[in-house]
């Protein structure tokens, strides 16, 4: 499996989660597996690629072990999970639930062209 990592840690720039060290950008994922090559491209700039099963798969792991992981943020091109109870996102986005991209709230188009996991500060 490799990784096309775009951002970790970064001493000065962005959100928190980047400064503190939580937060991992993920441009790509590829996977050899049983002989089958999958890939993962987070990018949906254009708005015209589907997520991949492996992009899904992946996503989705990440958010149904985040008890065991830790991980609180969870934001890609086509799903993202809203962890506050926050007026503005509510209305389209159940708290604690992936849900859609909708491309409509900044923190939707800020991550149109990659997969951004996060973790909790404790
Ligand atoms: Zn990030």
């Amino acid at each position: 499996m490799s990784f096309k990592i775009s951002s970790a840690w970064r001493p000065s720039l962005g959100s928190p989660v980047h400064t503190d060290g939580r937060g991992l950008d993920i441009k790509e994922l590829r996977l050899t597996w049983d002989g089958r090559r999958e890939e993962a491209v987070f990018n949906n700039v254009n708005k015209d690629r589907d997520e991949s099963p492996l992009a899904k798969k992946f996503t989705d792991t990440l958010w149904e072990n985040r008890s065991n992981t830790g991980v609180n943020q969870v934001i890609q091109p086509w799903r993202w999970v809203n962890v506050k109870n926050e007026p503005k996102y509510t209305n389209d986005h159940p708290v604690n639930q992936l849900s859609k991209n909708l491309g409509k709230h900044k923190i939707e188009t800020d991550h149109l062209n990659h997969l951004h996991v996060g973790v909790w500060n404790k």
